[in-house]
């Protein structure tokens, strides 16, 4: 909690489609049963990943396989994969202090509930399970094409076009964002309505939205080699 005048937050001028999102933050997410696979974290090809990005092997199968059904001279470009917990404890608490300061006052429920708007709490955290990526499209010589926003774009820095259906970007930055829909969701992946750049297969979220019921990947302590 930032302050303790007990005031109520200003709306947040979201898109109507977040009325009808799950957040990670939802009970729903965290009540989702694990059965948890003990698959490995694997290093994504330099191709695919050139910073170097670890992740489940059954996600990175599934990226391999939608990159192949991208059009010619186009290429998925992951950023991001697995993140240790210290770094996502890091994410959460820099925002929420940055939300503190946006709404004076607000109460420690609301405070998460808009913080996971935009980071995931711990315990549901795909990134931390090695279950998810944050990833972009390049051209074949590796120029990012144009999605919106930038990766990472909060909904107060974007006015909300981060936010996968944002329906106030270019027409090519939707088709770019629908190219990712087709090719990500028909290998199993699920998005994040928040960030049109975050995917995930396998984690309790991925479970909740698809119907599958049961996660595969749990939060992971040990930091990839
Ligand atoms: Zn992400």
């Amino acid at each position: 909690m930032c302050g303790t005048s007990g005031g109520v937050p200003a709306p947040f001028p979201a898109p109507s489609v977040l009325s009808m999102a799950i957040l990670l933050s939802d009970p729903r997410v965290r009540a989702v049963p694990l059965d948890e696979c003990d698959e490995p974290l694997v290093l994504l090809p330099a191709d695919l990943a050139p910073a170097g990005a670890h992740v489940r092997a059954g996600l990175a199968e599934r990226l391999l396989a939608a990159a192949g059904l991208l059009p010619d001279g186009l290429r998925l470009r992951v950023v991001e994969g697995y993140r240790a917990a210290e770094r996502q404890q890091a994410i959460i608490e820099s925002y929420a202090a940055d939300l503190c300061a946006l709404h004076p006052g607000i109460g420690p429920t609301d405070l998460e509930r808009l913080t996971s708007r935009f980071v995931s709490p711990l315990d549901v955290a795909p990134h931390v399970a090695g279950a998810a990526v944050d990833l972009t499209l390049v051209d074949a010589h590796g120029r990012e094409l144009d999605l919106g926003t930038p990766i990472d774009a909060t909904p107060e820095q974007s006015a909300g076009r981060c936010f996968l259906a944002a329906p106030d970007i270019s027409a090519p930055a939707r088709a770019h964002r629908d190219l990712l829909v087709g090719v990500l969701g028909s290998q199993g992946l699920v998005n994040y309505p928040t960030e049109w750049w975050h995917w995930s297969y396998g984690d309790r979220y991925w479970a909740l939205v698809s119907g599958a019921g049961r996660a595969l990947y749990g939060p992971l302590v040990e930091v990839a080699a």
